[in-house]
């Protein structure tokens, strides 16, 4: 369509957390409407190398690629609109950036010079920047910068910013600014102080915004947003009003009311045309009527800060949606059950799910709840940690292997029934070195899984370092929790089943990375509708077969 990728950059003033992603993946998602092939990158000012060795109480999930990146959750929203895989490319960090310029520092490849912050390290931005222009899979570029104007580590991607934009060219590279407009309720008035200054900074470091895209939790008068333009050298119609939204999948339309795809392919010298946004709003339509309700528990640690199930969440909307139910989901802290209280905190629910993890911390707890949903025939979804706790608790109760554990949690245990893999044994390092990223697995005929996902062969996205003993398959079969997925090569356990239960599967793998708007992942479309059957069907808690 066009012959040059254009470049859209998306800055953020006065404060963070205003959702610069979120806007970022909607106006992709209004250009890709519009037949323009869109692609969203992240640029991450902190120093460690990816979000691998976060905490998620640092930025909530880690989110994982088809080509095994750990990265941003903000990835995550750019599949979910756009229905795109992004890869290593469209998430950068300092750290990374820093990391390839002192390794070809060390590879003597600067030739004697220098190797300072301009022109070394923002050469390397621009670089990284135009990695994803440059494959030619893309008309337009959206490179969203993290952190806010002003702050120090966001330096270097200013002025990067300010050369691409010079050297790119008018019409070629634009850039789209996020700001604050408090309301003040003891004034009674809308602000748009922290706007101008933060614009002012953009300036100071040779940046002009072309659109500003305005926070705000009341409408924005035409005579504000004339005065923002005017103070901030914007067109009125580049003052674009981003009201608060009741979901994160109201916000394309609510852009395009706006106009903010017709301002910025103005900017960029393209044709503008109406978005076909039909599929999105047969989502949105089935999203926000449903005809019944399911309550699914959520096990996991870090239930108090939301970001960190992030794609789980997501996943339960999309296949909500697909269902044409309300998931509500009732977060249960695992540190907090235990086998006296299961009963009262997991009775009343259609489904549970219980997440993934790394450590100690709350495990027991996990093991209690998939002990209750197992004996009471509760449909349950396991995921990573999730399906190792199943297998811990399947040896433990039903095998009777008393001191059954994953090595993860207690490296002497007689009983291995989880173990690191053989190929994480002389890794020593933590970042990257997981079992990252898609791999193969194979189903086996008759499963709910089979049945699920319609074909033999699928590929998920993973991210572990212990996995089922397979010296322990035979006993575990033997009891009735079969092995239904297996990676071809090594054999792997990647699902497991308890066919005498209503619904029980646990995944090795991470299917929320890969559920989007336009393909709600079938595995919690499953689950969502055995929750909705066991509502139906189980009005009475019944005791299941073992
Ligand atoms: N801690 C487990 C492992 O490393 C599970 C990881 C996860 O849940 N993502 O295998």
């Amino acid at each position: 369509m066009t012959t040059t990728t254009k470049y859209i950059f998306v800055t953020g003033g006065v404060t963070s957390s205003l959702g610069k992603g979120i806007i970022a993946a909607s106006l992709a998602k209004l250009l890709q409407a519009q037949g323009y092939r869109t692609t969203i990158q992240k640029l991450d000012p902190y120093i460690n190398v990816d979000p691998g060795t976060l905490n998620p109480y640092e930025h909530g999930e880690c989110y994982v690629t088809d080509d095994g990146a750990e990265t941003d959750l903000d990835l995550g929203h750019y599949e979910r609109f756009l229905n795109v895989p992004t890869s290593q490319s469209n998430n950068v960090t300092t750290g990374r950036i820093y990391q390839s310029v002192i390794e070809k520092e060390r590879r003597g490849e600067f030739l004697g010079k220098t190797v300072q912050v301009i022109p070394h390290i923002t050469d390397e931005i621009k670089h990284r920047v135009q990695i994803l222009g440059k494959s030619g899979d893309y008309d337009i570029v959206i490179t969203e910068i993290g952190g806010t104007v002003g702050d120090i580590e966001s330096l270097p991607y200013v002025e990067a910013v300010r050369q691409l934009k010079w050297e790119l060219g008018e019409n070629n590279a634009i850039v789209i600014h996020l700001t604050l407009v408090p309301y003040l309720s003891a004034a009674g008035e809308l602000k748009t102080k922290p706007t101008q200054h933060s614009v002012k900074t953009l300036m100071e470091s040779g940046v002009m915004a072309d659109v500003l895209v305005c926070r705000t939790e009341h409408e924005l008068p035409t005579d504000l947003r004339h005065k923002l333009a005017k103070f901030c050298n914007v067109r009125p119609e580049a003052v674009i009003q981003s009201i608060d939204a009741s979901t994160i999948y109201d916000v394309p339309n609510l852009m395009l009311d706006e106009g903010l795809d017709k301002v910025v392919l103005k900017k960029l010298a393209l044709d503008s045309s109406l978005p076909d946004l039909t599929q999105w709003n047969q989502f949105l339509i089935r999203h926000k009527n449903p005809i019944g309700e399911v309550t699914i528990g959520l096990i996991g640690k870090y239930v108090e800060l939301q970001d960190s199930y992030k794609s789980i969440l997501e996943a339960f909307i999309h296949a909500g949606a697909e269902n044409e139910v309300k998931v509500k989901i009732e977060s249960i802290h695992s540190e907090h059950l235990t086998a006296d209280n299961a009963a009262d905190k997991l009775k009343h629910l259609h489904g549970v799910l219980v997440a993934p993890g790394f450590g100690e911390r709350g495990i027991e707890g996990k093991i209690d709840a998939v002990k209750y949903v197992r004996e009471h025939n509760i449909p349950f979804l396991g995921i990573c940690l999730g399906m190792q706790m199943a297998v811990i608790e399947y040896s433990r109760n039903v095998l009777g292997l008393d001191d059954a554990n994953s090595t993860e949690m207690n490296e002497d245990t007689s009983n291995p029934v989880i173990d690191l893999m053989e190929s994480q044994k002389t890794i020593t390092d933590k970042g990257g070195t997981m079992r990252l990223g898609a791999w193969d697995c194979e189903l086996l005929d008759g499963s709910i899984s089979k049945d699920i996902y319609q074909t033999n062969a699928i590929k998920e996205r993973h991210r572990h370092r212990y996995e089922f003993n397979n010296d322990y398959k035979a006993q575990i079969e033997a009891a009735g929790m079969k092995a239904t997925g297996l990676n071809p090569e090594t054999g792997l356990v990647e699902i497991v089943e308890i066919p005498s239960h209503n619904w029980f599967v646990g995944v090795q793998y991470h299917p929320e990375y890969k559920s989007t708007v336009a393909n709600p992942h079938p595995l919690f479309v499953a689950f969502v509708k055995a929750a909705l059957n066991f509502k139906t069907n189980n009005n009475s808690v019944s005791m299941a077969q073992n």
